[in-house]
Parts: C-alpha cells; structure tokens; sequence
C-alpha cells in the first residue's frame, strides 16, 4: 500500500499543509486524485509525496491516533509539473507568502489546475489514411485503384477527403489502407505583418549581443532608446541560443503587442518550432499550447505573464520586452512579478534574463547602476534616425484652443491636418476610458461615487451607464441628482469616448479605435492594427494599449491628448508612469524613413516628469526621481510590503488592523509600519490596508509568517499578502 501527502484544492492558509491519504495502486508524485475531505465529497487532490507502506490501515490509524481514507481515483497519469516547476512552486510560495495549492493553480493553464472546476479540455486529434504496402495483394475494383493512386510510400491524406470515396471501407477492411490518428494542436498563429527573414546587426547592435552571449551574468538591461531595434538583437540572442540546443522564452507586457512580437519571429524562425501562451486563447488552444511545449515540440514561447511558467525545458534565453510595464505584476492570485520568477528559473537552468526597454523601471536601472544587473546601451535609432521633433502645449492657455473644442488644441489640429494631406499617419494617445470623468450634480455639486468602493464613477457613453473603474460597479445613467433632486447633471474631464466623438466633429476622415474597453480580444486587435497597418485608415485613437511597441512605418505624428492622466494617480510611481508614457508614446513617430512630430498636451507646463519626457532625458529623470524615491523611502531603498484585510464587522477590522500594526512595530530595524488605511465597503465587506516598508524581506520574513498563524486561528477573516506591493 502506498501512503500519500497530498495538497486540498482549496486556497485558503488554513489548509496549507499535506493530508494523508492511502492508495492500493502506486500515484506518481504531482498528479491529481480525487479525494473526499472532511465533510465534502470528491475534492482534487494534488500528491505532492509518495511513500510505500507495509502497514494495514488499522495499524496506520493505532500508529497515527487517526483514520486514513483512500483515495477515490487517480485524475492523471503524469505530473502536472515537470520537477523545476515542481520545485519552482515551492519556492514562490515560501516567497510570496501564498498557499502552495494556489501557487501552482497559479503556474498551471485552468484545465489542468488542482481545482474542482467544470472548464475540461482534451486532446483533439486529426484522422489520416495511409498505405499499408504489404497487404496489397487482393483484387482491386476500378474505384479501389483509382483511391490507391493518390497514396504514394509516404505520403498520409486527411480522413475528410477520401471520406466519401466508393470501395474505400472495403480497402481498410483488407488492411490495405489503415487509419493513423494525430494529436491535433488547435492554434494557429497569425503573421499580421511582413518582416525581413534576414537580420544585419548594426554596430551597436552587435556590439551588445556579443557582449551578452560572451558574458557569464544572469540579468541584463538592455536600455535602449524607442526605434533602436531591440527586437532586432532578442532575435539574433535567441537563435544563437535555439542553435546550442537551449530554448527561449520571451515575454511581451500585453495581448496587445503579441501580434507585432508573433510576427515577427515567425519571420525569421519556423513556426513547427514557437508556442504562443496569453490570456486570449481558448481553453482548448491554450491546453494544446501547454502540452505542446511540456511535450518538448517547440523551442520557443511568446506570451504575457502568466507564460513565465511555460514548461519549457533548457532555458537559455528569456526576455521580458518593455520590463517597465505594470502588467508584468500579477495583483489577483500569486503576487508575482514575472521578473523575479524569470531570475529563479534562468538561473536553474544557467540561462540568462534580458529586461528590454526604452524606459527602464527606476528599480531596474538602480541595480543596473550598482552593477546587480548588467547594463547594455542602445544610444541611436536603426538608420540614424532622429527622435521626433516635440512641442508642448499647455492646457490652460486658452489662446491655443478656439470655441470649437477644449480636447484639440489649435496646434494638433493643423498639424494633423497637414499630415492627413501628405497622407500620412497619426496615432492619438487617450490614456483615460469612458466618455467623462467624474458625473456629478452643476446645481449642487455632488459628485456620483461607487456605492462599493468609493471611487468616482465615470460616464460611459456607449452603454449609456456609470462604471467604477476600481470595482467594476455599473449602474444605468441617472438623470436626477440624489442630493437636491436636479436634472442639470455633467462631467469634467474627458474620456476616449469623448475624444473620439469630437475627433468627428473636427475631422472628415476615417479613424479606428483601440480601447480596453471596447476592444478587449486579441482578435478584434489584431484586425485593427492590420487596417491600420495597411493604411485603410490613417488614425488610430488608442489608450495606452497603442503607446508602446508599435512599429507603423508611416507614423509621423503622434499626440498626446492629457498628458497628465497618470500624475494625480494616487501612486508613488506617477511621475515614472507619466515620463514613461510620453516617451514611449512619443517613440511611435517617425520609425522608418520619415521625420516625426509629437505633440504633448498637458496643464502641467513645469511637471519634471513631463519636461524630462519631452526633452528624452531619461537620465536626468532617474536623478530626479531616485532622489525623490530616497527621501520619501520608496522603492528601490524601501520595498513595500501590502497586508490586507476584510471582516464583515468594522470593528473587527479595526482591531485586526492594528494587532498587524503592533507586531510589525515590534520588529527593531530598517522597517516603517503605517496604520490600517484605505478603508472601503464592498458586497457587505469591510476592507483595509496595512503597509509596511522593509529593507530586506529576511527582516519581515518571521513576523509575516507569525502573522499568518494568527490569522489561521481567527475566523471571520480574510487576508491578502503582498511582499512586493506593486503600487501604493
Ligand atoms: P525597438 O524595439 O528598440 O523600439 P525595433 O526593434 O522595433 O526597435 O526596431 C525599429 C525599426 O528598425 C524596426 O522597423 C526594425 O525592423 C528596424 N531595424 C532595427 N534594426 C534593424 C536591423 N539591424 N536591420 C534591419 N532593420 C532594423
Ligand atoms: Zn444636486
Ligand atoms: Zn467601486
């Protein structure tokens, strides 16, 4: 008999440890078993330890002092997880605080997680006939021949075409034609646009890929500025590494930009050898992708976050394309960041990190410059091209807007106008959704909040409704106030969907939109970047979905609308956000052989962020900044650790709330402990937030530990741990 250790599906601390179980039949360690726990019937088990026993059940229960069940069935007949990520699971839940269960539902595609969840996929499969030379001796009919003479020694036809052939059932009666089935893999992916298949580095290029593929360090930096084709050197990297028989995986921040990033690499690699892995995919697509490559069959993944846990084998490569991006940071299930699990499993696998981008995060750069990570420079454009010239123009002048719109200024306009008549191409920035910002009472002021969280809520025109962008509370526009009764009801500040409808009221041509909102599958994306692409509309109005990696050749003007969206963000990394996004944005302009321009709108005129964006000083931007980062003990000197907590009773939250706060205080050096704060109402729950900054996570590691046995033995409770909060 064998006794095993397995995992309950369920995520919850309290159950953060292995129960026995027995099983007559031997289980493999990492599989799935269906197990009854407790008072619930046929829960997924996860084995996570096998053990052969010579013991009976009865001498295991006096042994133990308690009953031992067997298991009810055995769900795989392989491990979910090959060893690395086995083990790789074990290390990001010690990490990240997480329960063990939910870190590797967390790793795995939804259909194979340890989860009691109704979503299955199976294999799909393809039906070929082939010839069986041996068996033809029999007589044949004419029709018989005729079917024969299609098949030569190799080749295998496809059940479908030869279905409704005559004599074909009593060929495979006689053996002579036998049926082979195939594994069917359900995705294919698309090459949007045309790319060279052959690649010359520049100078400076080579000068950085020779430096890494001679270099012994695990992460590098490749900061390089909008245009100077970084892209150009990962795919160099990556078939040097594809050719010392290792595999790459690389990483782009949105489903956005995995049609830009998928075509190109297919075309320079075959696409027999790349799976593809976000969130878009069906199920059905994404379990082949998975097996796929947990198959061995590809050497190279493209994908967002999640496919940082692609069970590739023989990493030697992975890239993480725009690492500044906030995207890179899971904020629902396993805080992660894919970043910091790329480090653990290069270095498993002796592989290297690149965290590529033309705006490194100030973290990244700050252990660029203590020599942490490795620091690669790409200073020119491809071809020399120059950065687009900019001009800033500010808000509040009202000499710079005419009657006709307060959203485009009188520059935009005439310079929008001129590029359409060279026709030319444009992309507008739009970084806020909805149609207006805040809905609120012109009689008496009152402002419509959510009922749940407590954040404005904003006018979405489309659906006619009023939506938290925190919560996701809708409701149907009101056309009374609450307070005072009034129909005079308006908004300030502006939206898309605003900006869209005044761009038609402006101008007589045609435009597309790339909106979160509206535009959300990869699908409906990639049509839009294709018409764009192809020049069948010359506008592109777009969130910040437009704003980084896009290569439109024939872009020679970019603005950006309200450049001042991200500074009132209520985050210590506004001013990074907003410098990263001008420029990135800005860098949309002039890529191929004509000049760009960029327009910044913004009433900020002085705002560093804004200056240093515009002037493409980004070095001056970091100084500034990890000054500020210093003073206020931010991260990269302090690192944010978020602990938060819901009670249905106030009180109780209060109370927990500063029981965290005291055994934090108690903790002697390098660390800053804030009361419970950013209390919120939500479906009936109180919610609040404990933030401790801490230097070393080795200095925190027991006191959040010791926390988390508290919390097991109090009920009425739940609790978040984030030990790198990525915001605050
Ligand atoms: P980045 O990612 O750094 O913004 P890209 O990799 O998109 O830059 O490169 C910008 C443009 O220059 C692309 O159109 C790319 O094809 C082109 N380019 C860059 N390097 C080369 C090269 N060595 N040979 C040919 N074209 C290049
Ligand atoms: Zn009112
Ligand atoms: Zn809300």
């Amino acid at each position: 008999m064998y006794l095993l250790n397995v995992l309950i599906e369920r995520n919850i601390y309290a159950l953060n440890n292995t129960f026995l179980y027995a099983s007559n039949d031997y289980v493999n360690k990492g599989v799935r078993v269906l197990v009854d726990f407790n008072s619930s019937k046929d829960l997924i088990g996860y084995v996570l330890e096998v053990n052969e026993t010579t013991l009976t059940i009865e001498e295991l229960k006096i042994e133990k002092g308690f009953n031992i069940s067997f298991i009810k069935d055995i769900i795989d007949t392989k491990p979910l997880l090959n060893s690395e990520l086995f083990e790789l699971g074990k290390t990001l839940s010690k990490k990240y605080f997480y329960p063990l269960i939910g870190t590797y539902q967390t790793m795995l595609p939804k259909t194979l997680r340890p989860k009691n969840i109704k979503t299955k996929s199976h294999i799909a499969y393809d039906y070929f006939y082939k010839i069986n030379r041996n068996n033809i001796n029999a007589e044949l009919t004419p029709f018989q021949k005729k079917i024969l003479a299609k098949f030569n020694y190799f080749n295998e036809i496809n059940k479908n075409e030869l279905n409704k052939s005559k004599g074909l059932a009593d060929l495979i009666n006689k053996g002579i034609i036998e049926e082979i089935k195939k594994e069917k893999y359900r995705y294919k992916p698309q090459k949007l646009f045309e790319y060279e298949n052959v690649i010359n580095l520049t100078k400076e290029q080579e000068r950085v890929y020779n430096e890494i593929i001679n270099s012994n360090d695990l992460v590098y930096l490749l900061y390089g500025i909008t245009g100077s084709g970084k892209t150009e050197i990962y795919i160099k990297l990556i078939e040097h590494y594809l050719k010392k028989n290792q595999t790459a995986l690389i990483l782009v921040p949105e489903i956005s930009l995995t049609p830009l990033m998928i075509s190109r690499i297919l075309s320079y690699f075959n696409e027999n050898e790349i799976a593809i892995l976000h969130s878009s995919l069906k199920e059905s697509e994404r379990y082949d992708e998975y097996r796929k490559i947990s198959l061995g069959k590809v050497k190279i993944v493209i994908g967002t976050r999640s496919a940082i846990f692609a069970p590739l084998d023989n990493i030697g490569l992975i890239i993480l394309d725009e690492e500044d991006s906030s995207s890179y940071k899971e904020e629902k299930l396993l805080p992660y960041h894919a970043k910091e699990v790329a480090f653990i499993r290069a270095h498993y696998f002796n592989g290297k990190v690149i965290l590529g981008s033309a705006t490194p995060s100030i973290e990244s750069m700050a252990k660029a410059k203590n020599k942490i990570y490795h620091l690669l420079r790409l200073e020119k454009r491809y071809n020399e091209l120059n950065l687009p010239l900019i001009s800033l123009v500010d808000r509040k002048d009202i000499t710079n807007f005419s009657s006709k719109s307060y959203i485009f200024s009188l520059p935009l306009i005439k310079e929008i106008q001129n590029a359409l008549k060279r026709n030319e191409q444009i992309i507008l920035l739009v970084n806020n959704r909805g149609y207006g910002r805040t809905f609120y009472c012109r009689e008496c002021g009152h402002v419509f909040k959510c009922p749940n969280c407590g954040s404005n809520l904003v006018y979405h025109k489309n659906t006619d409704s009023l939506l938290c962008h925190h919560c996701d509370y809708k409701m149907a526009k009101p056309n009374k106030c609450p307070n005072c009764g009034s129909h005079f009801l308006s908004f300030y500040d502006f939206g898309i969907e605003k900006v869209e409808e005044e761009f038609k009221k402006i101008f007589n041509v045609k435009y597309e939109v790339l909106d979160s909102d509206r535009t959300p599958k990869s699908l409906q994306i990639s049509n839009i970047l294709n018409k764009f692409n192809k020049k069948e509309v010359n506008v592109l109005i777009g969130t910040q979905i437009v704003s980084k990696g896009h290569d439109f050749s024939d872009v020679t003007l970019v603005g950006v609308i309200n450049a001042d969206s991200f500074l009132n963000y209520p985050s210590f990394r506004s001013y990074e956000n907003t410098f990263n996004l001008i420029t990135q944005t800005i860098g949309r302009a002039g890529r191929k052989d004509k000049p760009g321009k960029a327009i910044v709108q913004t009433s900020y005129l002085d705002n560093y962020a804004i200056n240093y964006a515009i002037n493409n000083d980004y070095e001056s931007f970091f100084n500034k900044e990890i000054e500020q980062r210093k003073l206020l003990n931010n991260p990269p000197f302090y690192w944010v650790l978020k602990i938060e907590i819901e009670s249905i009773n106030e009180n109780d939250l209060y109370d927990f709330g500063n029981d965290i706060y005291d055994l934090f205080a108690l903790i002697e050096k390098d660390v800053i402990v804030y009361r419970l704060t950013n209390i919120s109402f939500f479906k009936e729950r109180y919610i609040g937030q404990v933030f401790v900054k801490y230097k070393r996570l080795s200095d925190i590691e027991l006191t959040v530990n010791n926390l988390i046995n508290i919390f097991k033995n109090k009920s009425g409770f739940k609790i978040k741990i984030d030990p790198n909060s990525y915001d605050y």
